[in-house]
């Protein structure tokens, strides 16, 4: 059976037409899936009897339900329990700006990341969009907040998941639907290029993400496999030509790995690549995990790969820290299989 968060408003009136019903039905729905985000369709009291029935013999509604929820300060893990009993996570983060949400998008991932902890656990299977919009309308019903930003960065490779990817973009996006603006949506890829040069024609003003993590191709190849298929003379002008048709900036994440990529050569290196580009750089202190040996550059390390970028006019910043007493920080996600 279709869940009813997959469809897009469009969807949803393409759907009605195809029933002999009126197409203004389709708004109807969206309206009290995502504005009075209702649980059920008898909760939906302006359709008839009949409508309510045909949509519960064609619809499922809600299929994965929160099983644990961690707490700190300022963060919180959401464990879900999809439909077949596999699980994902997302994370939710109080910033003075929002509430904003990292959401998965896969259980397991295939990139096969040598730092990335998530990634040690192999792709099961994409999430269908339903799937994204709940973990966000649950943990929306959980913690009683409105959630005013999504990061697309948790578990799995967004761009290896594309189509679900994009219509969930467009539901939440959607001003008589969620409504959070493209600029409050923020999508993270490791670099699959044929999906970004999609991406960059698609309208949607939402922020792109590109973890970068080396300034060459031989440290990229060692850390990061996806480097082989698409390695950074091909990455980069791909970007640049994303940046010149969309006019937007692009994010790149740089994860500070002690002795790998976090020499003063690699700093200048880094800036050489970004010359001239719209873009900046988001240092990331590494989050060091169990069955990973990789460490974490140390602070007076990461202060000079940082001010040499700086001297060099780039955009640079260091990401603030979340969440690593709870393993929800990046790369964290679901290293406890035991739950
Ligand atoms: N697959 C996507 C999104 C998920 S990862 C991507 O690769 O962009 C989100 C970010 O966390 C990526 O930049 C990833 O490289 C980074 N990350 C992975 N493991 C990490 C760790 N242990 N510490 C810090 N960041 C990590």
């Amino acid at each position: 059976m279709n869940n009813i968060y997959n469809l897009t408003l469009n969807d949803l009136e393409e759907y009605f037409v195809s029933i002999g019903e009126k197409k203004f039905k389709g708004q109807q729905v969206f309206d009290w899936l995502y504005r009075k985000k209702v649980k059920s369709f008898d909760e939906m009291t302006n359709l008839k009897k009949d409508i309510i029935e045909v949509l519960k013999n064609n619809f499922e509604m809600n299929t994965i339900s929160i099983t644990k929820v961690e707490k700190d300060i300022d963060v919180s893990k959401y464990l879900f329990r999809l439909k077949d009993d596999e699980k994902v996570e997302a994370v939710l983060m109080d910033h003075l700006y929002g509430n904003s949400l990292c959401i998965s998008t896969q259980v397991g991932c295939n990139m096969g990341c040598k730092f990335c902890e998530s990634g040690r656990l192999k792709k099961i299977r994409n999430l269908e969009t339903h799937e994204m919009i709940e973990q966000v309308l649950k943990v929306e019903e959980e913690c009683g907040k409105r959630i005013s930003h999504i990061v697309i960065m948790g578990i799995g490779e967004p761009f290896d998941n594309y189509d679900n990817l994009i219509k969930f973009i467009e539901i939440v996006n959607n001003p008589k639907g969620l409504e959070l603006g493209s600029r409050h949506i923020t999508v993270s890829t490791c670099g699959l290029v044929p999906k970004i040069k999609e991406f960059t024609l698609l309208p949607y003003q939402v922020n792109l993400a590109i973890s970068l993590h080396a300034p060459n191709n031989t440290i990229r190849d060692m850390i990061m496999p996806v480097n082989k298929a698409y390695p950074l003379d091909v990455l980069i002008p791909t970007l640049k030509d994303y940046i010149a048709k969309t006019n937007r900036r692009v994010t790149f994440e740089y994860i500070l790995l002690d002795g790998i990529n976090d020499t003063e050569e690699c700093a200048l290196e880094l800036a050489n690549l970004v010359k001239g580009m719209n873009c900046y750089i988001n240092l990331i202190p590494y989050n060091e995990t169990n069955n990973i040996s990789y460490k974490r550059t140390k602070k007076e390390n990461i202060s000079k790969f940082y001010d040499i970028l700086k001297k060099s006019r780039v955009n640079v910043t260091i990401r603030r820290e979340y969440g690593s007493k709870i393993s929800a920080a990046c790369g964290q996600l679901r290293s406890k299989k035991e739950d």
